[in-house]
């Protein structure tokens, strides 16, 4: 088999992790052209770029039951050796195609042994082809300490996919999989190696979820969030809708909506960047634990809230400020700043400072407004649907 042959192999397997800034759209154009290989994808440090995202091998011997890879599904294999993936990186490179890699890659029996494939991939790039550029290098689950420590000095980005929030959620997709010793132990050694050595991953450490396939609640993936972002430092956590695969064992399953993963992603911003407490995510939770698909979390929080409302624009502080619908840390922030110099006195100054007024103002007061807009302030209709919290491709950054 030639390496192109094996390049369509892998391509058709490689399109289920997330390497682009909107997941959703990422996964349409994989399954419009399962042989695509190079998607764009917004870097770590903003910016997009075209990244090379394929597998090493699509040989695997664990069985995640969403998974067209999984071991003992008829399907062609393919396997490059490290010189032959390098070599073909370097040629799509030099023909300014792509500028960056995602290596993942199937189990092919010892996880240590495959991953020591892949970190060998990148070792030729950059030491034999002296590339400087972007390389996301995925850690397998059970991969020996050696192996995540090599990861981390070759890579800018390593993960590592959890799939499921539980080990009892992801005992329903693998039997294989150990969530503790397989994949939160390499976790924690990758974070222990980037500590040790500063400099190394500057892109950080990420995983992603499969929402949905396994029967958990926004409550479990957002509580397994928080305590990751506590706990191991992670950069990011991405989410993926389940879709059904043709060939695989779930494939009578209905997918999972998109609005879910959107919501996910507005909570997880809440988290992340807003500095919200898990406890306060959970006001946005129905009681079965899901985030609703018709309402913006951030608007849930505020309603069931409703002692913390009015905020003083003039006088609350910037967590305050943050906990309004329509604020974000921006316009928080020339809140902050524009107060050091003058009082705000109308919707219109605060619309010129980013807050969308027409969310923010059944939640704000400040002295002086006149008439008119103290009833915008109180009486206004704010309407639910998705504008408030950042885009996908925003918070993918
Ligand atoms: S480890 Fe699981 S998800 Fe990854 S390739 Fe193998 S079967 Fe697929």
């Amino acid at each position: 088999m030639d390496v192109s042959q094996k390049l369509q192999i892998v391509a058709a397997s490689a399109r289920f992790d997330i390497c682009g800034h909107d997941a959703a759209r990422s996964m349409q154009l994989a399954n419009r052209d399962p042989h695509r290989f190079i998607y764009r994808s917004t870097l770590p440090g903003g910016g997009c770029t075209s990244l090379f995202k394929v597998l090493q091998t699509n040989v695997c011997t664990n069985d995640c039951a969403y998974c067209v890879n999984q071991v003992g599904r008829d399907r062609p294999r393919a396997y490059f050796q490290p010189h032959e993936l390098a070599g073909l990186f370097m040629e799509l490179h030099r023909k300014r195609l792509v500028r960056g890699l995602f290596l993942s890659s199937g189990v092919a029996g010892s996880p240590s042994r495959t991953m020591q494939e892949m970190i060998d991939t990148v070792e030729i790039l950059r030491q034999r082809h002296e590339f400087k550029g972007y390389v996301h290098l995925k850690m397998m689950p059970g991969a020996g300490y050696d192996c995540i420590e090599a990861a981390c000095r070759v890579a800018n980005r390593v993960s590592i996919n959890m799939e499921a929030p539980t080990a009892h959620h992801l005992a329903r997709l693998s039997s294989r999989k150990n969530l503790y010793d397989g994949i939160v132990e390499r976790m924690r050694w990758a974070n222990q190696v980037m500590s040790t050595h500063e400099g190394l991953v500057p892109s950080g450490q990420t995983t992603q979820f499969v929402v949905g396939a396994a029967g958990e609640t926004d409550r479990d993936i957002l509580r397994t969030t928080g305590a990751l972002y506590r706990e191991i430092g992670l950069r990011r956590v991405y989410f993926s809708a389940f879709q059904p695969m043709i060939d695989s064992p779930l494939e009578g399953r209905s997918p999972t909506p998109p609005m879910r993963e959107h919501r996910l992603y507005q909570a997880e911003w809440l988290l992340r960047v807003y500095g919200f407490s898990s406890h306060e995510l959970d006001l946005a939770l129905s009681d079965k634990g899901d985030l609703s698909l018709a309402k913006d979390p951030k608007m849930m929080i505020a309603r069931r809230q409703p002692w913390l409302f009015p905020v003083d624009v003039n006088q609350a502080g910037y967590e305050e400020l943050l906990r309004v619908p329509g604020i974000g840390p921006i316009s928080a922030g020339r809140i902050m700043e524009a107060r050091t110099e003058h009082s705000i006195s109308s919707l219109e100054q605060l619309r010129k400072m980013g807050v969308v007024a027409k969310r923010a103002g059944s939640f704000i007061w400040f002295r002086g407004a006149s008439a008119h807009e103290r009833q915008m302030c109180f009486l206004q209709e704010v309407d639910d649907e998705p504008g408030e919290a950042p885009s996908l491709a925003g918070v993918l950054r």
